[in-house]
């Protein structure tokens, strides 16, 4: 029989439940991640589909990877960033019919700019500068080699922090659409450089310039994807801690996070019981407190603070299998001046983000063939979707698939007479892959002035990680809350069993 005791269970696969696996397995712990889907991943998987096709299930470009990047500091660190080849992403972004291409190079794309719209040449030039100085400012605290940023703490370095970076310090407390328009007052120009505020939801102009400065590091150093799929690296970072002496299991739901006297005590899944004196759950934090955990577990106040946490974005994503390939490698965001409506879904649809990582990454369809992905914002709406009969649900998947289709007519008319097949996911499809409260994308929100939801809960043993605490969505956040939540348990010092 086996012996399900552990120093640590990770709940989830996800990229932040894994950074924090491999730390601690490093560190001779003894850690197992148990994982409900048949994949390793959460968002940052890749799957097949018939005549081998691979999609990405999210995750088509990752930042972190720059010389002060934590994600680089983080794969270096156990000898993994090398087992990757990194492909680097282009990016464009499309206003109704205008193109505008974004070079590889961040200076390159301001004079391309300068020249787009020459009465706003002071102001895009005075941007690019303080938005540079300010992300460089802001990745100091990585350097030399660091994945956890070191936030100044003695009263000599938070006295120095302004004088050493002032660009950071003087925006980090604004808004994205603040920081912008004190340069720039064209409104497409304004869209243009905001082009990847969905990669962190949905606040548009609204998203703190802090977070914002580090999707510009999709710009300033370049975004990548890992040849292969997103897939590649969980599937690295699985190996890596399989090596430590450490376990990883798919097929294993948790179905309660077990608690004693107000300390963990293991996990209850379809496979049996675990049982470690920590858990870290990877999975949403409302999911966490109210299924896994039992709100009866925590204090009125704190339950209080649960039922008020919200669902993230989520969104409508369409794939294809086509004979040929897409007609450009490029990571596209297209907004419309005019929004289409998909009046079945009650979708009113104001842009579009599109790509085919089969162009970039030829391993990704068969010879000669490609891949497309289409996606737009939707509320979170799991349940919608849920309650629906299945004939109802495929009506509502046909008109998403038409006029995805017509959506690729005019991009690529050679493609869309090419399609193979094709595939809808909506929140009920994130739902059931990644177990996100209604099918977010990324966990639910947190209450960054508050600190809520926390790493650490209130019960005993019982951590967060992921995309709904810490630094929030995306590759480089929730590698850097995994690594940090490792630290936190290690200075706790656990017992081991
Ligand atoms: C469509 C999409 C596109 C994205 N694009 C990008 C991008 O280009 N670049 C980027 O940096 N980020 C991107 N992101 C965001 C990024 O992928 C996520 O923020 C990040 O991967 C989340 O990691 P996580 O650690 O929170 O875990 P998640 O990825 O949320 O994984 C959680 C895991 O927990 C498992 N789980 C849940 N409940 C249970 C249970 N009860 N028992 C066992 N296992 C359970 C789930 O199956 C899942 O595998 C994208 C996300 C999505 C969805």
């Amino acid at each position: 029989m086996e012996n399900h005791h552990y120093d640590v269970i990770v709940v989830g696969s996800g990229i932040g439940g894994l950074t924090a696996a491999v730390d601690l397995a490093s560190h001779g712990k003894k850690v197992t991640v148990l994982e409900q889907h048949y994949m390793f991943g959460g968002a940052c998987t890749t799957y097949t589909r018939k005549g081998g096709f691979k999609f990405d299930a999210g995750v088509e470009s990752i930042s972190g990877l720059g010389k002060q990047g934590p994600v680089r500091h983080f794969l270096q660190r156990h000898g993994m960033m090398e087992n990757i080849t990194w492909l680097k992403n282009t990016y464009e972004f499309r206003y109704d019919d205008e193109i505008f291409e974004i070079p590889h190079k961040y200076e390159e794309w301001r004079d391309r700019l300068i020249v787009q719209y020459p009465h706003e040449a002071y102001g895009i030039k005075q941007f690019f500068t303080t938005c540079k100085a300010a992300y460089e400012e802001k990745y100091t605290v990585f350097a030399p080699d660091r994945v956890i940023p070191r936030i100044p703490k003695t009263k000599g370095e938070m006295m120095e922090y302004p004088a050493k970076n002032p660009n950071y310090f003087r925006w980090m407390r604004s808004t994205w659409g603040e920081f912008l328009q004190a340069f720039i007052q064209d409104s497409v120009l304004i869209q243009n450089l905001s082009m990847l505020t969905g990669y962190v939801g949905d606040l548009g102009l609204k998203t703190p310039t802090s977070t914002m400065l580090s999707i510009m590091g999709y710009f300033i150093e370049g975004g990548y994807r890992p040849q292969g799929g997103s897939g590649i690296l969980a599937d690295q970072l699985v190996k890596k801690l399989r090596s430590y002496g450490s376990e990883a299991r798919i097929n294993t739901h948790a179905d309660s996070i077990m608690i004693e006297e107000n300390q963990v005590k293991g996990v209850r899944t379809n496979k049996g019981d675990f049982f470690a004196p920590v858990v870290i759950s990877n999975t949403d934090p409302r999911v966490t407190y109210e299924k896994l955990i039992g709100l009866d577990c925590l204090s009125a106040a704190y339950q209080e603070k649960v039922r008020q946490l919200e669902p993230s974005m989520s969104l409508i994503s369409w794939s294809a299998a086509l004979q040929t390939p897409f007609i450009t490698e490029r990571l596209i965001s297209h907004k419309f001046s005019k929004p289409v409506e998909f009046p079945a879904n009650g979708l009113t649809v104001d842009g579009i983000a599109y790509h085919s990582a089969a162009r970039l990454d030829e391993s990704l369809a068969p010879n000669g063939c490609g891949t497309v992905v289409i996606m737009f914002k939707a509320s979170p709406s799991a349940s919608y979707y849920q309650q629906m009969g299945e004939q109802q649900y495929l009506q509502r998947k046909q008109e998403i698939d038409m006029k995805c289709r017509e959506f690729l007519a005019a991009i690529d008319p050679i493609a869309e007479k090419s399609i193979l097949f094709s595939e809808v996911a909506t929140p009920k499809t994130v739902e059931r892959y990644m177990k996100t409260y209604e099918g977010s994308i990324y966990s639910t929100k947190m209450d960054k002035e508050n600190g809520f939801p926390s790493l650490q809960s209130p019960i005993g043993g019982l951590y967060l990680a992921g995309a709904g605490v810490g630094e929030g969505p995306g590759i480089e956040a929730v590698v850097i809350t995994g690594a940090t939540v490792a630290e936190l348990i290690r200075s706790n010092e656990f017992t081991c069993i």
